[in-house]
């Protein structure tokens, strides 16, 4: 992402983003996300990211519903506009999707996910067997279950989503806590069990900063679970999960703060190899298939804000 990056005026004031990208931003299209693409873009510019990716709901494959996703006759108009404002700000947009993972549709979503040119794409867990857990408008549906076979079905199933192949990243690790539930006791051994996997299957895992402004309140993944994906020497990067542009690259320097805590010194930033030079014959997850994607690359974390001069840090 650094070929042709724009220069960033930030104006002086240090910007929680600062040098980092958001791989996760939604737009209107989505349904329940407002701000045009190009707001977000602005936003992100504004705050001193490195790189933005979009990454609107890839559109459902069984059913329609205008609140979730765009409608799948609009995503080639989606991708045209992320291509157009890619060649208006070479070098700092990628085009992502987030699409969900669940076995009983995951043949056509894969299907679809290599019919179109996507640099990378996020892979979520959104339903438990049909169950959309964290639906707000299925809140109540929460009522009399058991929370450790919920947790331990989600768990299981984001590793699937990992060992898939098919994404570049893991949205929102523990989304499962979204509403606040938690199980009697932590469950230390899915969790280290989903670590395991994610490691196996070398898929990255983002540091996603909208549970901040959720009922639980706290980054998924936790620094718990950040600590073990360490343990097993996955890489990390960072997303917003913005659904309006005044969220774009929110919270980064508690998400940078986390990583820091947890153990990590680097980020995967995804990056095209400069042409002219071979691929490397190892293909990382989210690259099996027909379509190329972007490559996680392993970049230094930027320095905290504390590490900041009090003139740099002032307006
Ligand atoms: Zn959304
Ligand atoms: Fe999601
Ligand atoms: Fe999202
Ligand atoms: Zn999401």
């Amino acid at each position: 992402m650094t070929r042709g990056a724009p220069r960033i005026d930030t104006g002086g004031v240090w910007a929680p983003g600062v040098g980092l990208p958001d791989y996760h931003t939604h737009n209107s299209r989505c349904g329940h996300a407002s701000g045009t693409l190009r707001e977000y873009v602005e936003a992100a510019l504004r705050r001193g990211l490195s790189g933005m990716g979009a990454s609107a709901h890839l559109p459902l494959v069984h059913t329609r519903d205008p609140i979730l996703s765009m409608a799948l006759s609009e995503l080639h108009d989606y991708v045209g506009e992320v291509r157009a404002l890619q060649a208006e700000y070479p070098g700092f947009i990628l085009l992502g999707i987030e699409a969900d993972y669940r076995p009983d549709t995951f043949d056509d979503v894969r299907g679809l996910l290599e019919s179109y040119p996507f640099d990378y794409v996020i892979g979520s867990v959104h339903y438990l067997d049909g169950w959309p857990f964290d639906d707000p408008r299925q809140r109540h549906t929460w009522d009399g279950r058991e929370i450790e076979d919920v947790y331990r079905r989600y768990f299981d199933l984001v590793g699937e989503a990992a060992e898939t192949g098919a994404f570049t990243l893991i949205g929102h690790l523990d989304l499962v806590k979204k509403w606040g539930h938690r199980p009697p006791r932590p469950l230390e051994d899915a969790a280290r069990a989903l670590a395991e996997r994610i490691a196996r299957a070398e898929v990255v895992v983002e540091v996603n900063t909208a549970g901040l402004r959720k009922p639980v309140a706290e980054l998924y993944p936790d620094v718990t679970l950040l600590r073990l994906l360490r343990e097993q020497g996955v890489a990390v990067t960072f997303g917003s999960d913005a659904h309006s542009p005044q969220d774009v690259g929110r919270d980064f320097d508690a998400a940078l703060a986390a990583v820091r805590e947890a153990g990590f010194d680097s980020y995967a930033a995804l990056e095209y190899p400069p042409t002219g030079i071979e691929s490397p014959d190892h293909h990382p997850a989210g690259n099996v298939g027909r379509t190329p994607r972007a490559i996680p690359t392993l970049r230094p974390l930027p320095d905290p804000p504390s590490e900041m001069t009090e003139a740099e840090a002032s307006p």
